[in-house]
């Protein structure tokens, strides 16, 4: 008899640090937490939301509001999601940002989910940025994938590198296992790091020179997810705006910008992988939370996303601000950091021989003094040609109240100076 009626995937999934991490937070309520990326709390639209779902419940749109809906997501709320991007790209192509082509989902996270079911089986390969998104290595991990992890440079992921490891696979063999490459291309979580436009068409430009070897197509996940949550005024075009947009899948959400209680978030799929995509969907939800999709639609309708957001641009620029002015005072001067111009994180590299890892002594000092850290260790995937980094910290600024920042950064600048 079988010792376990656990299935394969439930055995090998371990328990995300994401929910250990934030059940820390939630569990102690005078830990000052920069780990977890929480949105900032006194700037949730509070207000405004309860204007949208007053007028919603008040209008004849109220009972199907309260009611199942579509897998693939309001009429409206896709249409608006494909225009926004459309406009945010400056792109002409109207079968490119195609509401026919946008999926919503519960948070940007099930389509993370949904699209690595739909693309890779067990065995299978997926490129990653080294650091990467450490939520989605748990996906990675749960589904018994390999990563191989491409070098980051300040603009996003080492060409040279991504090519080395392509002619790797090939030589190999491996490249038919070869699915995607995951990339968080606005203000990494966790390095702050924005890939370029140019960047984003190169390396879809090689990823088609390997095609033919691999006998499919490799696409590209663009997940997008703080595109909106930039300090400055300047945006990249997001990959979708390339010739090679046949082979992107794009990955936005409407929690950063606006709240990350509602988990409202969207894909815009080449067709033959949006099919799969809302097929796997339909299997899991049928569509996402009615209410809060309506919740969604009309903010963007309305205006009141589009008046809310340069605020929150602003309020995350200043609380970056205060995190980074007590890092210069408090930090010893051999851990590195780059200022932020967007998102949600500081990433803070110490010299390589203090590990800052969750069994490190560094990590112990800072709980018990109160404070807590993403290890940077858990951002980065297996991968044999390179040791796991383990010097490094995310520090983020979205859900620490203000008086918090800078006084989490005084204790971890005090144990980070015991040595
Ligand atoms: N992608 C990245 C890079 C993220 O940091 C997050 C949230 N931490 C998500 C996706 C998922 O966010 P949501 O499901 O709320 O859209």
């Amino acid at each position: 008899m079988k010792k376990t009626a656990l299935s394969e995937l439930a055995r090998r999934t371990g328990e995300p640090a994401i929910s250990w991490l934030m059940k820390l937070t939630l569990d102690h309520p005078k830990l000052i937490s920069l780990a977890a990326g929480f949105t900032d709390n006194a700037s949730l639209p509070v207000a405004e939301a309860q204007t949208v779902l007053h007028d919603l419940l008040a209008s004849p749109a109220g009972r199907p509001a309260l009611q199942y809906g579509s897998t693939a997501g309001d009429a409206l709320l896709r249409e608006l999601t494909a225009v926004r991007v459309q406009s945010a790209d400056g792109h002409r192509d109207a079968r490119v940002h195609d509401p026919d082509r946008t999926l919503i989902t519960s948070g940007s996270q099930q389509l993370l989910y949904l699209t690595t079911e739909a693309l890779c089986d067990p065995g299978d390969i997926v490129l990653v940025e080294d650091p990467t998104y450490f939520v989605f290595l748990g996906i990675t991990q749960s589904h018994g994938l390999h990563t191989r992890s491409i070098r980051m440079e300040h603009d996003g992921i080492d060409l040279a590198h991504l090519e080395q490891v392509l002619t790797e696979l090939k030589r190999a063999g491996e490249l038919p296992r070869l699915k995607m490459l995951y990339l968080v291309s606005y203000f990494q979580n966790p390095t702050g790091r924005t890939t370029s436009f140019a960047k984003k068409r190169a390396a879809l430009e090689l990823l088609q020179k390997f095609e033919r070897a691999a006998g499919h197509p490799i696409y590209l996940l663009e997940d997008a997810a703080y595109r909106e949550l930039r300090f400055t005024a300047t945006d990249e075009r997001s990959a979708l705006a390339t010739a090679f947009s046949h082979r992107v899948i794009y990955a936005g959400t409407y929690s950063k910008p606006f709240a990350s209680g509602a988990r409202v978030g969207f894909g815009i799929l080449p067709p033959e992988i949006f099919t799969a995509v809302a097929r796997i969907k339909g299997n899991h939800d049928f569509g996402t939370s009615n209410l809060l999709q309506q919740l969604l639609a009309r903010a963007l309708a309305s205006g009141a996303y589009a008046k809310h957001l340069p605020l929150l641009q602003r309020r995350y620029a200043a609380k970056a601000a205060r995190m980074t002015n007590a890092i210069r005072e408090h930090f010893p001067a051999e851990v590195r950091w780059a200022e932020p111009q967007g998102g949600l994180y500081v990433w803070a590299q110490a010299p390589r021989r203090r590990t800052t890892g969750v069994k490190s002594r560094l990590f112990q000092a800072a709980l018990q003094q109160g404070v807590l850290y993403v290890p940077g260790e858990l951002c980065y995937g297996h991968d044999s040609a390179r040791r796991r980094p383990n010097h490094e910290m995310r520090l983020s600024f979205g859900g620490a109240k203000d008086a918090d920042i800078p006084r989490g950064i005084e204790r971890l600048g005090r144990v980070l100076q015991a040595g």
